[in-house]
């Protein structure tokens, strides 16, 4: 039988041992005319702690109004357990610094135990060049071309060498390198190697992460030309919540999502992608317009990926452009039988039954 998840107010979603917060609901880089969205960012609270999906811009302020701190925002980060990035664009991780510059400043002093950070490895090869062009670009960085999330962290910490040393001399902060534990998600032997040909060949979700609280495991989803490109399934005993992160249409997803509780799925708008660069635009170009909707997933296709998955509750999020109408996105609902949310910025939910004294 299907549970209907709905959203929650804050104080609704208290109550529950484990939820979800949608920090940002944008997805892209513009900075969208008309649109209060905030960056994509997804929180999920199992207990005590907090599992953050994704940086987008804004996360950290949208952090502190979620209230997900343990005692009001003075404790801020103190109890945030692992950072999952699903891939290397920009859009999700613009406002990964501020994670690691901003922690001392936001609740990181009472950590007890670092906090982990897990992201795609090195991509491993350069993507093709796309479309017909005379000669190639210059290679931007062409030591380290496509590197990982340890790489990029420790390049992002070096660009900010100056203040850290200042805050660790001057006002006894402690070192940053105790704070976050970063690693390479590692693919399981022989997958992907060849992500040019095929990004997200068919293969079974593997585990990433685990405490007493969770098993995180992801997959390769197809957002190409990028690679690695992950979807995350947070298993809890209350139930599974699913993050598509951005991608096609795609199996792997499918498979990843199959009886979750809670799919939070990336959404294109078809017509806005159409007035872009199809046939009446001012630049039509039906290769790149291709190329960009093998890359997401329309309102009119995620409902049939969640109905396929079977997940109760489909919540669209990463809303390409941040600015349309609510009724693009309504459309989803069209194929799938379950019950369709269209994301908003610090929309909550609650999985599992309400502890019955509140949560207080
Ligand atoms: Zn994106
Ligand atoms: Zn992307």
């Amino acid at each position: 039988m299907r549970t209907t998840h709905e959203p929650l107010t804050l104080d609704q979603a208290r109550a529950y041992r484990t939820r979800v917060s949608l920090l940002g609901t944008a997805g892209g880089p513009p900075w969208w005319d008309g649109s209060d969205r905030t960056g994509i960012s997804t929180a999920i609270k199992v207990g005590d702690a907090v599992y953050l999906i994704d940086c987008g811009e804004g996360w950290g302020p949208q952090y502190r109004r979620a209230g997900l701190g343990p005692d009001g925002f003075e404790h801020g980060i103190d109890n945030l357990r692992a950072v999952f990035i699903t891939h290397h664009h920009s859009d999700h991780t613009v406002d990964y610094p501020n994670l690691l510059v901003l922690a001392w400043h936001n609740g990181s002093n009472g950590l007890r135990q670092p906090i982990r950070i897990i992201g795609p490895g090195d991509r491993g090869m350069l993507p093709p060049i796309f479309g017909e062009r005379d000669t190639p670009p210059e290679v931007f960085c062409p030591e380290s071309p496509t590197p990982g999330i340890v790489e990029s962290t420790g390049k992002l910490l070096a660009a900010y060498a100056t203040d850290i040393n200042d805050r660790m001399r001057d006002n006894a902060k402690q070192d940053l390198r105790e704070i976050f534990e970063v690693s390479d998600i590692v693919l399981p032997d022989g997958v992907g190697d060849d992500p040019n040909r095929d990004p997200s060949p068919d293969m079974e979700p593997f585990t990433v992460y685990e405490d007493e609280n969770v098993r995180v495991s992801a997959i390769l989803v197809d957002h190409r030309p990028v690679f690695p490109a992950y979807a995350f399934r947070f298993d809890t005993d209350d139930g599974a919540i699913v993050v598509s992160g951005d991608t096609g249409v795609c199996t792997n997803l499918v498979r990843l999502a199959e009886g979750a509780d809670l799919l939070l799925h990336e959404c294109i708008d078809l017509d806005w992608a159409d007035s872009l660069l199809g046939p009446g635009s001012p630049r039509p170009d039906a290769h790149l317009l291709q190329h960009m909707l093998a890359a997401h997933t329309s309102a009119e296709q995620v409902g049939v990926q969640a109905e396929k998955a079977g997940v109760d509750t489909l919540v669209l999020t990463h809303l390409v452009p941040g600015n349309a109408p609510r009724s693009v996105w309504e459309r989803a609902q069209q194929d799938f039988t379950g019950n369709l949310v269209v994301g908003e910025d610090l929309m909550h939910f609650g999985i599992g039954r309400p502890r019955a004294d509140g949560g207080a």
